[in-house]
C-alpha cells in the first residue's frame, strides 16, 4: 500500500470505446482532416455552446493560429503587444513571439493565480493589441472582468483554455446573472488542448473557436497550408478543374486528424463525469489539508473550473517535493515562472506576484485512477511535511 505510486497527472481512456471509434475511421478510409474531425467540432460546438470550433493537431498550433489570423486581419505590426501572464506553459507566450509580437506580463490575482485586471490595465500602452488569458488550472478567475476591460479599451481577448475542458460560470450581463456558461463565449478566440495529460487526453490535439464566422473560415485554411478549395469548385459548375486549388494564404499543416478525433469523441462523452469526480477530489483535498500551513489557490463564486490540475502553495516547497518523492507520491510544478527564461527575461520582475507564488507552487496528484484513500494518503503526507 505505502508503496503504491502516485503521479501527478495520468490520462484514462475508455479503451474499448475508442478502439471502436477509431475501427470505423480505418474501415472507412479516411483518417485525414474533415471525417471524424467534423463530428467532433460539432459535438464540442455542441457541449461549449460556441459558435465555432476547428479541430488542430494542438493547442500550441491554435494559438499561433489564433495570433497569426488575429494579425493579418487587423493589421497589427511587429513590435505591438500582447498582455499576457508569466504563469503559465511556455507555448502561451512563445505564440506571441512567433508572429514577433511583444508579450507585456501582467500580474496575476492573489485567488485564482489568473491575469488580475488591475494590473493588465497599468500595463496597456498604445501599441497595446491584446490580452491573453490563461485559466490556470481550469480555473476562471477574473475572466469576465478581463472581458469587460478588453471591450473598453477596444482590445482583442485571446483565451488560452487548455485546462479548460469544460470550465462553466455563472455570466452576468447588466448586473444580473445571465447562467452558467462555457468559457470562450466571452472571448473573441478560446483554444483548448487534447494533449495526452489534460482533462480531455487524446494523444495531441487542440480546438480553435473564433467568435466570428469569417475568422473560423480562415482559420481552417490557414490551418491547412492557406490551401482554398472553395475558389475554383466555386466557378467550375462541370466539375472538371476539381483538383485545382487557390493558395490565398502562407498557411501552416495544423489541422488535426480523424483517429485522434475519433478518441476526442469518446473522451468528450465522459468529460462531464470526469470533471465531477475532478471536483470530489479537490473538494477532499480542501477539507483535509493543513490551511494553516499552505493556502490553495481558489476560484470565485458561481465558477465551475475543470480542476484540471490541483494546486498548493507552501513555503518550503522544494522541500516537501523531495520529501513526497521519497513516499512514492510524485507532484508536478505548474509552472516557473516564465520570465526566467531567457527570451521572456526582460520582463523579469521579482516582486510580482506570479514569481513570488511560482517558487512555491506545487501540483498534487489529480487524476481518475487515484482512489479515496489515495487521495486521503497524499493529503495525509503533506500535511506531516508542512
Ligand atoms: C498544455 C498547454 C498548452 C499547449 O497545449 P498543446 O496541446 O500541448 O500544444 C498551452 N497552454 C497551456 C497553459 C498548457 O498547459
Amino acid at each position: 500500500m505505502e508503496n503504491k505510486k502516485i503521479q501527478v497527472l495520468r490520462p484514462v481512456y475508455r479503451i474499448e470505446e475508442c478502439l471502436a471509434e477509431i475501427r470505423q475511421t480505418l474501415e472507412c478510409g479516411w483518417t485525414g482532416s474533415g471525417g471524424k474531425c467534423l463530428t467532433f467540432e460539432e459535438a464540442w460546438k455542441i457541449y461549449t455552446g460556441l459558435p465555432h470550433a476547428h479541430f488542430l493537431n494542438s493547442a500550441t498550433a491554435g494559438l499561433h493560429l489564433a495570433i497569426n489570423i488575429l494579425k493579418s486581419y487587423y493589421d497589427w505590426k511587429d513590435g505591438d503587444e500582447i498582455i499576457t501572464t508569466s504563469l503559465t506553459f511556455i507555448s502561451t507566450n512563445h505564440a506571441i513571439l512567433y508572429e514577433h509580437l511583444t508579450p507585456i506580463f501582467a500580474d496575476v490575482d492573489h485567488n485564482a493565480l489568473c491575469l488580475d485586471p488591475v494590473s493588465i490595465e497599468q500595463k496597456i500602452t498604445p501599441k497595446t493589441r491584446a490580452v491573453l488569458f490563461v485559466g490556470l488550472g481550469g480555473r476562471i478567475g477574473k475572466l469576465q472582468q478581463v472581458s469587460d476591460l478588453c471591450k473598453r479599451y477596444g482590445l482583442k481577448l485571446i483565451l488560452d483554455g487548455a485546462h479548460m475542458a469544460g470550465s462553466r460560470y455563472m455570466t452576468v450581463k447588466d448586473g444580473f446573472t445571465a447562467g452558467m456558461k462555457h468559457v470562450g463565449c466571452e472571448s473573441d478566440v478560446a483554444v483548448f488542448s487534447f494533449q495526452s495529460v489534460k482533462n480531455l487526453p487524446t494523444a495531441d490535439g487542440g480546438m480553435i473557436c473564433f467568435r466570428d464566422a469569417e475568422l473560423d473560415a480562415r482559420a481552417r485554411k490557414m490551418s491547412w497550408l492557406g490551401i482554398d478549395k472553395d475558389t475554383y469548385t466555386r466557378s467550375q459548375q462541370d466539375g472538371t478543374y476539381r483538383w485545382r486549388y487557390d493558395v490565398p494564404y502562407l498557411g501552416f499543416k495544423y489541422h488535426g486528424n480523424s483517429i485522434i478525433a475519433a478518441i476526442g469523441l469518446v473522451q468528450l462523452k465522459y468529460l462531464g463525469e470526469d470533471n465531477s469526480r475532478r471536483r470530489m477530489i479537490a473538494a477532499r483535498y480542501g477539507a483535509i489539508l493543513n490551511r494553516e500551513k499552505l493556502w490553495i489557490p481558489e476560484d470565485f463564486w458561481g465558477h465551475e473550473p475543470s480542476h484540471h490540475i490541483f494546486q498548493i502553495v507552501v513555503e518550503n516547497r522544494d522541500e516537501v517535493l523531495v520529501e513526497l518523492n521519497k513516499r512514492g507520491i510524485y507532484p508536478g510544478v505548474h509552472y516557473v515562472d516564465n520570465t526566467n527564461y531567457p527570451m521572456y527575461r526582460y520582463g523579469y520582475d521579482e516582486s510580482r506576484f506570479s514569481q513570488i507564488v511560482s517558487a512555491k507552487l506545487l501540483t498534487l496528484p489529480l487524476h481518475l485512477e487515484m482512489t479515496d484513500e489515495d487521495v486521503i494518503r497524499v493529503a495525509e503526507t503533506v500535511n506531516g511535511i508542512v
